[in-house]
């Protein structure tokens, strides 16, 4: 583990506490977020069944401990739109109104072939599921946090459809021109684990190249570890070494990119 005692707090602006991954350990996994200066995690919704159980632990945690916070938002993840059905988005527009999350998500486009096949999930679905919750948190006045995945073009021209809109998209994995059109139509570009692996020379240019007013951090986990921990699970801890890289990338402090990019999470998310 780096030494942490030069960074100030760090936002993990995406990470799936809520997953069985963490059902074992998982007050030892905030123990360990806490050791290594989180303050705030996003906890991104990807199915109605899960809504639920997202807002558990959010308030459950809320009543037991005051250090880390934990942000619960909610949504329909394209990874699983063979499970969404029409209905849910009715049930996400009174969800929303009701629990006031700090954003709406995840949701997006997952245009991976492999994975357009085997889940049976098109374009045009995706894209449907996509445009009605843009318009839900257009109404509802909520930032959105965006999977995009091989769709950064359709990303753009859904959210063009929408006057509105703000959000992120996480683990960005598009080119450095489209993230800067991102930008400009007001969307944060959230910077994961995959920024550390030297292979990864497209990421690698968008984090060393972007303004830092347009940045976050996140860890996806249980997925996407870094380079160091990637035979293993990945959770908020590992953090640092996302700030760590993209600090050597800048050539500007650890401390730099954490405050800026905690100034930007509580900006966006309203924190
Ligand atoms: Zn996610």
């Amino acid at each position: 583990m780096l030494s942490t005692k030069d960074v100030p707090h760090l936002i993990d602006a995406h990470c799936h506490l809520d997953f069985e991954a963490f059902d074992e350990d998982r007050d030892q996994v905030l123990k360990r977020a806490e050791e290594n200066k989180i303050t705030d995690i996003i906890i991104p919704g990807t199915q109605n069944k899960f809504w639920n159980r997202i807002n558990t632990l959010c308030s459950a945690h809320k009543k037991k401990s005051n250090t880390i916070r934990l942000h619960p938002c909610y949504g329909l993840h394209p990874y699983w739109v063979h499970n969404h059905e029409q209905n849910d988005l009715k049930h996400l527009e009174r969800y929303l109104d009701k629990n006031k999350p700090v954003a709406l998500g995840e949701c997006g486009l997952d245009f991976r072939p492999q994975y357009i096949n085997q889940n049976r999930a098109d374009k045009k679905t995706q894209t449907m599921f996509f445009e009605a919750q843009l318009d839900i948190a257009n109404n509802q006045q909520l930032p959105v946090v965006v999977h995009s995945v091989n769709a950064t073009e359709a990303v753009m021209q859904s959210i063009k459809k929408f006057n509105n809109i703000t959000g992120m998209i996480h683990s960005y994995s598009g080119s450095l021109e489209q993230a800067k059109q991102l930008i400009d139509l007001n969307f944060l570009i959230s910077i994961g684990g995959s920024v550390t692996y030297p292979q990864a020379k497209k990421i690698r240019k968008v984090a060393g190249e972007l303004p830092l007013n347009a940045l976050l951090i996140e860890t996806d986990a249980p997925d996407q570890s870094d380079h160091g921990n990637r035979a293993r699970r990945n959770e908020p801890a590992f953090l640092i070494n996302t700030v760590k890289e993209i600090a050597q990338l800048r050539n500007e402090t650890e401390k730099t990119i954490a405050q800026q990019t905690t100034i930007n999470a509580k900006k966006l998310f309203r924190l």
